[in-house]
This record gives structure tokens, sequence and C-alpha cells, in this order.
């Protein structure tokens, strides 16, 4: 089914239109999330430095990133269908092959990676407790992360909205375009978004915070 420009913007972002006025646009027969959407093997998560640090903005902490995600997908494939940065944690949406949804093994393998790649590109750590340096863990991300399960294309695009709209929910960037670290712009390329979505560069109004309700996000 090819979903209407209205339904992809969906219910996250009818109060955010009937606060300001922002039409949604994109280009609806080229929206067809049945390529994008996989059942049962789709996830979002939210993954945060140790302490809330900021450093993940920085050039070496993104190369270093990108390095140890490469890396951990050439041996436990899996696509990154959405993700964005900000200084102190990321979100992501995750697609894993058929019958494997060991995410927590390639999440460990890749926050191993990159406190290993970044600590010795003169990143720097904080203390962690003695258990946890004795499960040979580094100060850079915390311990946990936040998952959930993608139910549905409406919760996918749900979460991909929310991916690519949270550096103006954090007061970082005005416009979704505006912000380089995310993959709104390939999303963009793909004809899913206009490059002006939720854009306020013409505009006086200060968007609204919290206007798309973070209550699965886990922040
Ligand atoms: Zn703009």
């Amino acid at each position: 089914m090819f979903l209407s420009a209205s339904h992809i913007c969906g219910q996250m972002d009818t109060v955010l239109r009937s606060a300001t006025g922002t039409a949604c646009l994109v280009p609806s027969a080229m929206a067809d999330y049945r390529r994008v959407f996989q059942p049962g093997g789709m996830f979002f998560f939210t993954v945060v430095t140790e302490r809330r640090r900021s450093l993940l903005l920085g050039l070496s902490a993104r190369r270093c990133l990108h390095a140890a995600i490469r890396q951990v997908q050439t041996q436990h494939p899996f696509e990154i269908t959405a993700i964005v940065l900000l200084p102190d944690h990321l979100h992501c949406i995750w697609k894993l092959p058929e019958g494997d949804s060991d995410f927590s093994m390639r999440w460990a393998r890749i926050k191993m990676l990159f406190s290993k790649k970044w600590l010795a590109n003169s990143g720097s750590e904080v203390v962690v407790s003695p258990s946890r340096r004795s499960h040979r863990e580094r100060g850079v991300w915390q311990k946990r992360f936040w998952e959930h399960t993608i139910r549905d294309e409406d919760d996918m695009i749900h979460h991909v909205n929310y991916i690519h709209y949270n550096p103006v929910k954090h007061g970082l960037a005005r416009c979704p375009h505006a912000w380089p670290h995310s993959s709104f712009h390939r999303w963009v390329r793909q004809g899913y978004y206009s490059e002006d979505w939720l854009c306020h560069c013409d505009e006086q109004a200060d968007i609204p915070p919290n206007c798309f309700p973070p209550s699965a996000c886990g922040e």
C-alpha cells in the first residue's frame, strides 16, 4: 500500500502542524514504505554516553563510530534505516537479518570498538565502578541502552520522524535540514521527505518544545 502524505506525517506531527501551520510535503508516489519496513526485524535504539558527556559530534568521534559500525556490520550484518547523532546520545533504527535479533551483541561490539579507537585517538573516559572495570568496560558509553521493537509501518514512520526531528527537539537546530548528523538528507534524496519538512527558516514562530512526545524513546 502507498501511504498518503498525510498518513506519513502521521499522528506525531499533527500537534506540530496545528501549532505552526507547517505542511508535511512528501511525494507520495515515491514514499513506498514497503521497501523500508520489515516485520519483526526492526528496532529503535537510544544509546547515551557515560555521564552524558558531549563527545559524539567531533570529527574523531564520528570517524571512530563509523569505523566501529562498519567493522561490526561486516561480521554481523544489519542495516541502519535511520540515525541521528546528538552531542551525548544517538538514536537509530536497525534492520536485522531474518531470524537474527541479536542487537545486544552488536551494540556491545560497537561500543567496545568505538571506545578502543576513541581512547587511542586521544579521547578521554570517566571512571567506572570496579565491577564494570573488571568486565573491561570503559567509561565512554552508558552500560545500558534503550530498545524498542518496531511494531508496524506506522510505528516505524513515527520513530523515523522522531529521529529526524530530534535535533530541533533538543534545540540544536531550527529545522531538520539544518542538522548534518542525521539520515534526513538521505531520506530526502530517496524522496521520503521534502527538503523543507518542518522547516522554519522563513518563520518567526518558535517551535513549541516537546511537541513530539518522546513516549517510547527513553530520554
Ligand atoms: Zn529550515
